[in-house]
């Protein structure tokens, strides 16, 4: 089969909810996959921040292999010898009395609103039914029924409807319109984004979220940090929430917690918020499997132990730097943090990000656009200085082929 191919019969037996770029992966191994051709590419996308540290990692692919030959499953009906350890282990690494596990970014979204709920009904006192919760323009959680109705993107929400309710939107990055919204008493908890990612990687003012953090605090109103793409070191430090010292009262992990091989997300909080969960008021059947257990304590160690955190912040800068030193008219403008990158194309001769992004996997580096006319760059942080400028050169080179 060749790559037309292999496209036309995704095209033909698979719903058409993406719009892929068209190359046709087939083995990966750090910051590199090869299509079914053979040809080697740069992955600047790193599946949208879930394979920070590199594809088939090693020791994340060993942990997996290992414990699915021993034990891959049991649900929650049972105890079993690995989920505690996963447990105590991402407990202590975040700093937070206890977590709970789901598969996906979505589900933690879920889990953190539904936490959110019971915490207000049990502990602030808002009366049943009416808790809010404030959400910001261009957010992105996942694509469930109650987090498209928090969505402002037509694309994300248009004809899902009726909505759920119970969600305040105001705007991001704008504090005035977050303490006007706090002020009313049956508000339950305020769910950010520290980075835009989806929306195309769009940073707030430094010192927002500190700010917001002491507002919500002042208003008695829970801080829930949706880290799923910004976490597990992308944005040069563990959380980007850190950048401000902040500690989300919720945080929301998933993506890159598995390390690339395997779904596994989770919600951690302090007793007083998550023991406001019973036994079986929550749940999923994969939710802590013993295989994804092991996948995200190797992934964790692998970040912590190859300084992956470090380096991210380091090439974040020398990405930046080198991508705002390209002379051409189509870079518009260049921002993000760490490696969670962007670049904003503005057309030229009917050339746009679509165009760039083609121009670059024929130049063996492989990126995305979102919202049309955004390319976001976010390598494995495993990436050296030396690969990165080679990358570097690439995406030079595509942009200014259109000159
Ligand atoms: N939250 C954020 C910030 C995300 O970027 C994403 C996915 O891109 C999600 C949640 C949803 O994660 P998943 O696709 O695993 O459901």
């Amino acid at each position: 089969m060749n790559r037309e191919d292999y496209i036309a019969r995704e095209e033909r037996y698979g719903a058409h909810n993406y719009h892929p770029l068209p190359v046709v992966l087939q083995r990966g191994k750090g910051i590199f996959v090869w299509d079914t051709d053979g040809r080697k590419y740069y992955d600047f996308l790193s599946a949208y921040s879930a394979v920070n540290q590199g594809h088939c990692h090693h020791r994340i692919v060993g942990a997996v292999c290992e414990q699915a030959s021993r034990l891959a499953l049991t649900s929650r009906a049972f105890y079993n010898d690995v989920l505690g350890e996963w447990e105590e282990f991402v407990t202590r690494f975040f700093g937070y009395d206890k977590v709970l596990p789901m598969n996906t970014g979505a589900e933690a979204d879920e889990t953190a609103l539904k936490l959110c709920r019971k915490w207000a009904y049990m502990k602030k006192g808002v009366p049943e039914g009416e808790a809010k919760i404030i959400v910001c323009d261009g957010n992105f959680h996942g694509r469930t029924i109650t987090i498209v109705s928090m969505s402002t993107d037509p694309d994300a929400f248009g004809g899902y409807g009726p909505f759920t309710p119970g969600f305040v939107k105001i705007r991001y990055n704008d504090l005035a319109e977050l303490e006007s919204a706090l002020n009313d008493p049956t508000v339950a908890g305020f769910l950010v984004e520290p980075i835009q990612g989806e929306a195309g990687v769009y940073v707030p003012d430094e010192g927002y979220l500190r700010r917001a953090y002491e507002l919500c605090r002042k208003h008695n109103v829970l801080f829930m940090a949706d880290e799923v793409q910004t976490g597990i070191g992308r944005t040069g430090r563990m959380l980007a929430c850190d950048h401000e010292d902040v500690r989300p009262d919720i945080l929301i992990l998933g993506k890159a917690l598995g390390g690339g091989v395997v779904p596994i997300s989770a919600v951690l909080a302090d007793d007083d918020i998550m023991l406001c969960i019973k036994p079986g008021e929550h749940g999923s059947t994969f939710g802590g499997n013993p295989v994804a257990c092991r996948a995200s304590v190797a992934a964790l160690e692998v970040v912590r132990d190859e300084g992956l955190v470090e380096n991210a912040e380091r090439l974040g800068h020398v990405f930046r730097e080198r991508m705002r030193g390209i002379r051409s008219d189509m870079i518009e403008l260049v921002r993000g943090k760490g490696l969670l990158n962007a670049v904003v194309v503005r057309p030229r001769n009917g050339k746009e990000a679509w165009d760039v992004c083609l121009a670059m996997r024929d130049r063996g580096v492989l990126a995305k656009p979102t919202h049309g006319h955004i390319i976001r760059f976010a390598p494995p942080l495993i990436i050296s200085e030396e690969e990165l400028l080679d990358a570097c050169r690439i995406i030079e080179d595509s942009i200014r082929s259109f000159d």
